[in-house]
């Protein structure tokens, strides 16, 4: 009997309103990291894609930017009605797609929501300021308007939750947007453009080209393209910036991270050590936000190591969609081997392995289990490097300020964590750590959609962070009118 092929489906680039067919014949394929399962091919989409898109978005930006403000706002309301209808299944292609646990996918969709729920406010976030007397009859009014075609790259690790703090402030605020997905998973922006359109969003003020590097440099050189939004890895963040800066365009980059956790003798151990384990082993380890090293005081380590080491042998691995599932697995087999090559790499530089993720591979999927070392030091490539995995490094410290000085030698700057129940700590922590984002007794400080997602040093690049009032001063531009109104005659 001859074998049976069955035709994968290839994902079309949403354009002008419409699912279009990249003028690529370069497709890649899009695999359940759970199962290996092909599920779609994505295309590798050309600069004359994008080039397409751009058109379009420009052509929809004259009429949407002068749509009144609150007409916008209340298409946004749509959609939020419409992610919270279909937030059940946005939730499991997510972990279809990316691989996490089906709670954690619940949780990424419930942060995109409220991310539409912040843009829904632009009306008053909109609002510029006035001052009436700035000299004799002269008054000084602060307009702001959208900027353009603004363009959106994202990585693969939140699907939903990283374009969201892109693409509805920036619509919210009268510009027109063209995203680019990790072209890993690309399953979700379907679901995201479709609900737009249902939503009320015109025809080409939202736009999708899928594909890779291609696509990025099509963006970064358009000249209609007026800013760029980018979330991914370091290297890539900083040629972003690089080349967008010298484009003339505005862009923030959201990069990297080796986010360090210090945990003081005083803190609840079980708390610390539940939401170090969630905030290490979650999502396989692949956030930006993750947990990657801690330094715990020495009075309380053994103690911890021996409560983490239990903890994360008993985490559940497998298919996201399952039950009981905790673990889910990385992206693709190069982040597997990549991670297994950094265990090796941890042995060899002379770290102690606690608990060895590599006793649980499975060939099933891109499985790896949790991985903790002990006695890693800052010259360790383990220590320096992130690794976008479930590896955890420990190094114990005398002190909360010992543990201040190791995290800030790291490049990177996004998160840092303090477990204590002393306030004083806690204050000294908050003035002296090199991190853009906190957390006090908690594992992930991700901020809401409100507050800027304000990582520091390698962690990102520009002056205007994602969401909060950053992103409003970064999808706006600004009209200063100073006008001179000499006083009326009435006689
Ligand atoms: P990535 O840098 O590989 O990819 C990000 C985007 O850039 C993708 O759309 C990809 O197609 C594109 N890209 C990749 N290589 C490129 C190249 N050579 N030229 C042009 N474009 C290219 O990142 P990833 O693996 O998808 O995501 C993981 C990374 O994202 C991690 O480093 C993580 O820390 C980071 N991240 C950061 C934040 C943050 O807020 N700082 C949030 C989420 C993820």
């Amino acid at each position: 009997m001859g074998e049976t092929t069955v035709e994968v489906r290839k994902v079309k680039n949403y354009i002008n309103g419409k699912w279009i067919e990249s003028s690529t014949s370069l497709y890649e394929d899009v695999v359940n990291p759970a199962t290996k399962e092909v599920i779609c091919q994505v295309p590798l989409s050309t600069k004359a894609d994008v080039e397409y898109a751009v058109e379009a978005a420009k052509t929809a930006f004259a009429k949407w930017s002068k749509v009144a403000v609150p007409r916008r706002a209340r298409i946004l309301f749509n959609y939020q009605q419409l992610l919270q209808r279909d937030k059940e299944e946005l939730a499991r292609l997510i972990t279809i797609e990316n691989g996490k646990n089906l709670t954690e996918a619940r949780g990424e969709v419930q942060r995109g929501i409220e991310n539409v729920e912040f843009a829904a406010g632009a009306p008053s976030l909109m609002m510029g300021d006035s001052l009436p007397m700035i000299a004799t009859d002269v008054e000084a009014s602060n307009y702001r308007y959208p900027i353009g075609v603004v363009g959106g790259i994202a990585p693969f690790n939140f699907p939903m939750m990283v374009p969201c703090w892109m693409f509805p402030m920036a619509i919210a605020l009268g510009n027109a947007f063209l995203l680019k997905p990790s072209e890993r998973t690309p399953l979700l922006t379907e679901k995201l453009a479709d609900l737009l359109t249902e939503a009320g969003v015109p025809d080409g003020v939202f736009n999708v080209v899928y594909g890779a590097h291609d696509v990025v440099n099509g963006m970064l050189e358009h000249p209609d393209i007026k800013a760029i939004s980018f979330v991914g890895s370091k290297p890539v963040g900083e040629y972003v910036y690089k080349k967008a800066s010298e484009n003339l365009k505005r862009v923030q980059a959201l990069t990297g991270a080796k986010n360090h956790t210090i945990v003081l003798n005083d803190a609840d151990l079980d708390d610390a050590v539940t939401n170090i384990a969630g905030a290490a082993f979650g999502s396989a380890g692949e956030r930006c936000m993750a947990c990657a090293v801690v330094t715990v005081e020495e009075g309380i380590a053994d103690a911890f190591v021996a409560k983490l080491k239990a903890k994360a042998e008993s985490l559940v691995m497998g298919n996201g969609l399952d039950d009981g599932v905790f673990l889910g697995p990385v992206i693709r087999e190069e982040n597997k081997n990549r991670t297994i090559a950094y265990i090796e790499k941890g042995v060899e530089e002379g770290a102690t392995l606690v608990c060895d993720g590599r006793s649980r591979v499975s060939a099933d999927g891109y499985f790896i289990g949790p991985t903790i070392f002990e006695n890693v030091t800052t010259d360790m490539t383990i220590w320096k490097d992130e690794i976008f995995a479930p590896v955890l490094s420990i190094i114990r410290v005398k002190n909360l300020d010992e543990g201040i000085q190791i995290a800030n030698r790291s490049e990177f700057a996004n998160g840092a964590c303090l477990f204590t129940t002393n306030a004083a700590a806690v204050r000294y922590f908050r003035e002296n750590i090199d991190a853009g984002m906190l957390g006090i007794n908690l594992g992930v400080p991700a901020p809401m959609a409100f507050f800027p997602f304000s990582g520091w040093k390698s962690s990102f690049y520009g002056t205007l962070h994602a969401n909060g009032k950053d992103s409003v001063d970064f999808y706006t531009r600004k009209k200063v009118v100073t006008a001179r109104y000499p006083k009326p005659s009435f006689d």
